[in-house]
Formats: C-alpha cells, structure tokens, sequence
C-alpha cells in the first residue's frame, strides 16, 4: 500500500508538471483506477490461496495436505478442508496447505453439530449417473465388518448427530441374494455376492451417498458406498450380475440401476448364468 501511495505521488507530480490546470481531476480519477485494479489484484490472490476447497488426507495420518505433497504417498484420500477441519485434521507443516476454506472466515467450531441436510444427499444433487456425484462431499467411512453381499458395517470418525460412531450400511437400490437369514437356505448365488462385497470393501475407506431415507425400518442406514475410485459399489454389484435392481422404492439412481440389471442378464454375469433363457420359459 505504501508503494502505491508513493507511486501515486510520482504519477501526481510528473501530470502536475505535464499538464498544468486540468490535471487535479485526472489524478483522482487515476487514483481511484489503479486502488480498483489492486483491489481486484489482491482479492484473485486470496482466492488462488483457498484453491478449490479440496484436501488430502491419509488412511492414518492426523494431517491435511496439498494435492502434490510427499506425505501422500502411500494413501491419498480427497476430503472437503470443511471436512477435514471438523474431523481434527492439522494443517501439513511442509506443504502448507489453506487453514480454511473461501467465504468462511473462521474455520467450523467442533462442537457445533452438522446438520443433517449437509450429508451428501443424491436426490438433492439430481446427478444423472452414478459416476457424476463428488465423492469428496460425501461421508467418509471404514468397512470394519461385513454381513452379506448388501450390508456391511462401517466406522465413522466424529460422524455428524444423526449418525452413530459404528453403523450398519444396507446399500441402496440393490438387493443380493440371502446368505445370513435365520430361517431361510442360503440362495442362489448368495455365498458369491457376499465374498466379493468382503473381498472389494473390508478394511478399505469408502464414502457415504445417501438419498431420501436415511435409514429403512430396522434403523439400518441406507447408503451408497463409493470405492476411492470414485465407482459407486451399488452400481457394481448389479452390473457385476452379484445383485437384484430392488426397485420396490424409489431411489435416484432407478433407472440406471435397473438397466444396469438388464446388461447383467444380456450377458449372463454372475446369478443370471442360465438364468434368463429359465425367465422366458
Ligand atoms: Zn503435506
């Protein structure tokens, strides 16, 4: 500011001596042109600092880091600085990363509760396909057990008040068949689906997608679990022949989950081996 000052003096005294009478008015307008431009210089600054609000944390780490820090070798996980802020998460001391995100000016105060409607709903989102919702707003978690090819539990750290610490996931949209009911024989396929849930979630970090039921009557919580990745597991499950379209509710992605179904059974994946060609009879 004091460079800018003196500049202006200068440019006063050189116009003052260019062209006598006139010049006052100019300076002014002059002033008020080049105190806009740094305005607008040094706000794009601020700006280019906050970035996109997006972070890097690790699966054990207790800092957040830039996109390109070292510290992110082996495990890189995308969260909001939101996110990462509230679930204690330190600033990186080597990569420096931004302490809070654009437009907040303090960072959020860990006692006050999220809000429920700050969970990542996808009937609120309306993405078209699985594959366009951002991961990096939804809930993070870890699968520490796993029930059957639809259910599986997670741990989630400083969940938000509607959320318990260890919850039971029933993935939304897809209904694999039953390995674990009391009085029913394992069906069809069940021991295979349940396998490759275990197989591709347990022990991994995932991210939590809801819709508009939070949880069905057994208070199990309705998800969709996206891998790292970015892949929406719900979606796989039927695309990989593993699992049913359950299209008895209403869910965001209904439509793609039940063509989905339909590619599954056209190419005989999975439960639809022999299966179709049983339908038509
Ligand atoms: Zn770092």
């Amino acid at each position: 500011m004091m460079l800018l000052n003196k500049s202006i003096i200068i440019i006063r005294r050189i116009g003052a001596r260019k062209h006598l009478p006139n010049s006052r008015k100019g300076m002014r307008k002059l002033k008020r042109k080049t105190l806009y431009f740094t305005c607008i210089i040094i706000s794009s600054l601020l700006f280019l600092g906050a970035e996109d609000g997006t972070v890097y944390v690790t699966n054990s780490g207790k800092r957040y880091h830039r996109e390109d820090c070292r510290f992110l070798s082996r495990s890189k996980i995308p969260v909001t600085l939101e996110d990462a802020l509230y679930s204690g998460y330190e600033p990186c001391t080597a990569c420096n990363p931004p302490a809070r995100s654009a437009g907040s000016s303090a960072p959020p105060d860990p006692r006050k509760p999220v809000r429920s409607r700050e969970l990542y709903r996808a009937n609120q989102v309306n993405p078209a396909k699985t594959g366009d919702v951002q991961i990096s707003q939804m809930l993070p978690a870890e699968v520490v057990g796993h029930i059957d090819g639809d259910t599986v539990r997670v741990r989630i750290r400083n969940p938000p008040p509607d959320i318990n610490t260890v919850e039971t996931i029933r993935m939304i949209g897809v209904d694999t068949p039953e390995t674990v009911h009391p009085n029913r024989p394992v069906e069809h396929f069940g021991r295979e689906a349940g396998d490759f849930t275990k197989e591709r979630l347990l022990g991994k970090q995932v991210y939590l997608a809801f819709d508009w039921d939070l949880r069905d009557r057994y208070g199990r919580l309705l998800a969709y679990i996206y891998t790292g990745d970015g892949l929406c597991f719900n979606a796989a499950l039927i695309h990989e022949g593993y699992g049913y379209a359950y299209s008895s509710y209403v869910f965001q992605f209904k439509d793609e989950f039940e063509a989905l179904e339909r590619l599954a059974m056209q190419a005989e994946r999975g439960l639809w081996r022999g299966m179709d060609r049983r339908r038509d009879r």
